[in-house]
């Protein structure tokens, strides 16, 4: 699904990836995890296509297809979606059109017409039946008054809508409360399938218990010092991370 060979990025000039090496079979879930400042976040952001971030070196590959040249939007057209951190209130604008619009868009990049609206009505009410989230909610004004859990069930419903064959979830170290985290597993474990693979992104070892990775990285100034199976996630959370650091200078 993914392959990221010997991938160098900077920002504002300043190298914060420092040759990542990571392989993503459909079908997985790989967690990263990794200090404060270790480039997380970059390594999300670089793989979606942002534009503050530079690629120096390196490939990054969907599907056998060079991803390099395309742009964030193009991306997400092929099916790469990246959890929105700071999610933009539409007064207006309801959770369901937004997500028909965003949908229709997609047909669009990709010279298909809109979704008939039976089908997208059909969609929408199965996707929301298999996360449990009722229909008050879905004509809610996008992000207006959100509550946290109610933020992370909206992009939990986007991705379920979108059918991304790759989903990177970067949790920050915002404290996500239990509901929210319990939303953001539940969704991600519903929406896992053999021909999916999804990145979760996590400071703490806490939404691993409801994740359960096949594979847990980890990011170290800029490189993937550690790569190990879900007890590696147990024995950060124990030991926490300067063990890793002391490994690593040693
Ligand atoms: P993490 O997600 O692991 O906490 P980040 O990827 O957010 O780490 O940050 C890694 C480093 O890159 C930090 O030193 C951060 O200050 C820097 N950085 C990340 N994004 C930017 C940006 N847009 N502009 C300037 N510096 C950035
Ligand atoms: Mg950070
Ligand atoms: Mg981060």
């Amino acid at each position: 699904m993914l392959k990221i060979k010997d991938l160098h990025a900077s920002v504002e000039g300043k190298p914060i990836l420092n040759g990542i090496n990571l392989e993503v079979k459909a079908g997985e879930v790989h967690a990263i995890m990794g200090p404060n400042g270790s480039g997380k976040s970059t390594l999300a952001s670089v793989i979606a296509g942002k534009e503050e971030y530079e690629v120096t070196k390196g490939e990054i590959i969907l599907e056998n297809e060079d991803i390099e040249e395309l742009s964030a939007e193009e991306r997400a057209h092929n099916g790469i979606f990246l959890s929105f951190q700071y999610p933009i209130e539409i007064p207006g604008v309801s959770v369901t059109n937004f997500i028909k619009t965003a949908i229709n868009e997609t047909r669009k990049a990709k010279g298909l017409g809109d979704m008939p609206a039976k089908d997208m009505l059909k969609m929408i009410r199965e996707k929301s039946e298999l996360l449990e989230i009722d229909r008050k909610f879905l004509s809610r004004s996008l992000n207006e008054g959100f509550s946290g859990g109610e933020k992370k069930r909206n992009e939990v419903f986007q991705m379920a809508m979108l059918e991304p064959k790759l989903a990177i979830l970067d949790e920050t170290d915002s404290g996500l409360d239990i509901d929210a985290l319990r939303i953001v597993a539940n969704g991600v474990n519903k929406l896992k399938s053999k021909d999916n693979a999804v990145i979760v992104i996590t400071h703490y070892q806490r939404l691993l218990e409801y994740i359960v990775p096949d594979v847990v990285h980890v990011l170290y100034e800029g490189r993937i010092v550690k790569s190990g199976g879900k007890e590696l996630a147990h024995e950060l959370e124990e030991k926490g991370y300067d063990w890793i650091k002391e490994e690593v200078n040693a």
